[in-house]
């Protein structure tokens, strides 16, 4: 790992896999999905089968994918990587599934977004490890069942609750990936600053810690502009007064809402009256899908206790009127 300090100039992308934990003991925090994953993993490995079926849910960038590529880089396993989008014709599914070797782990990502026919053909292939593929069309058309290798499918989704109830009860085990606490956080850009080979001080590695939204790839994406302020308008250390500087550039501010948080919770309070106002609503408002908002902007302004969902829709709290620098009505602040 450490030759990727030799590396600092690659793309995002590139940057992005670099910084992934590899193993299991790298992962910082969710010591639950973490601890429970081990035991699932340790036990088939005793046994001597492809452990079962793994679903991992919670917001973007909590690092589901890091933990599919670990859990293959534990079992000794190759990985195979698609996303629910990619699925669109049940043939692209049956293509990948029959390419698997024994043990492989199959990764899809946004497993909620996956077309019906290819989940169909999905259940199967995790109950049975068969697909059913149909030739012809028409009264002749046949189908031919087709054996396929013993694999382990690692599910991953922003939100759990869209998946249909077969496909989610065919998962073996659901890990819950929750927000970083900001002392996590501090550790994940310090092993990222490490791998990059930036030079940030303790105060500046709180306070990006801080400002990340609960988020590991938030967090390393601020340290790379806060590495590029500092070596730009600084003399290349992020202490914390070119952290505040640097995160002031891209907008993101003292609670690391960055510009879209902000204009949800703008438009709720100025064009709502704090709601309650319907997430598509919400959505059109700020000129952005309701997929986004809901994904995105939304488990975190929760988190921070701004924004409340109720059965009417969502409401902002006495907090984000305050964060607005705006007096909250009577009913609210009460
Ligand atoms: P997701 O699939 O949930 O969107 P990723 O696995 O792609 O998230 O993680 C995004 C980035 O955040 C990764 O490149 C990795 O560098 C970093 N990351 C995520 N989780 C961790 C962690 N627990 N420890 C260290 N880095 C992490």
């Amino acid at each position: 790992e450490a030759a990727l300090s030799a590396l600092p100039q690659t793309g995002e992308r590139e940057v992005e896999t670099a910084l992934r934990p590899r193993k299991l003991a790298d992962f910082v925090g969710q010591p639950r999905v973490r601890e429970q994953l081990s035991l699932v993993l340790e036990s088939a490995r005793r046994r001597g089968v492809p452990p079962d079926h793994v679903l991992l849910s919670g917001p973007p960038g909590l690092g589901k994918t890091s933990m599919a590529m670990i859990i293959a880089a534990e079992l000794d396993a190759s990985i195979r990587i698609t996303s629910g989008p990619a699925l669109e014709r049940a043939g692209d599914l049956a293509a990948m599934l029959s390419n698997l070797a024994e043990g492989d782990v199959l990764f899809i990502d946004e497993i909620h977004r996956i077309a019906r026919p290819a989940e169909e053909m999905l259940y199967l292939a995790m109950e049975d490890f068969r697909v059913d593929v149909v030739v012809g069309k028409g009264p002749g058309a046949t189908s031919i069942p087709l054996e396929i290798a013993p694999f382990t499918l690692v599910g991953a989704t922003t939100r759990s609750g869209a998946l249909t109830g077969p496909l989610r009860d065919r998962f073996g085990f659901t890990g819950q990936m929750e927000f970083y606490s900001p002392e996590e956080l501090e550790q994940v850009v310090q092993r990222s600053a490490d791998l990059l080979g930036i030079s940030v001080d303790p105060h500046g590695r709180a306070e990006i810690a801080r400002r990340s939204r609960g988020t590991p790839r938030i967090a390393n994406r601020l340290l790379r502009r806060v590495r590029d302020y500092a070596e730009v308008r600084a003399d290349g250390t992020g202490t914390l007064e070119v952290v505040r500087a640097a995160l002031e550039v891209y907008d993101v501010d003292e609670l690391g809402l960055d510009r879209l948080d902000r204009a949800v919770l703008a438009a709720l309070v100025r064009s709502f009256g704090g709601g309650p106002v319907g997430v598509s609503t919400l959505a059109v408002a700020v000129g952005e899908e309701p997929s986004t908002v809901e994904e995105v902007c939304e488990p975190y302004l929760v988190r921070a206790g701004m924004l409340a969902r109720t059965p009417r829709g969502r409401v902002a709290t006495a907090a984000a009127w305050e964060h607005l620098g705006l007096q909250a009505p009577a009913e609210v602040a009460g």
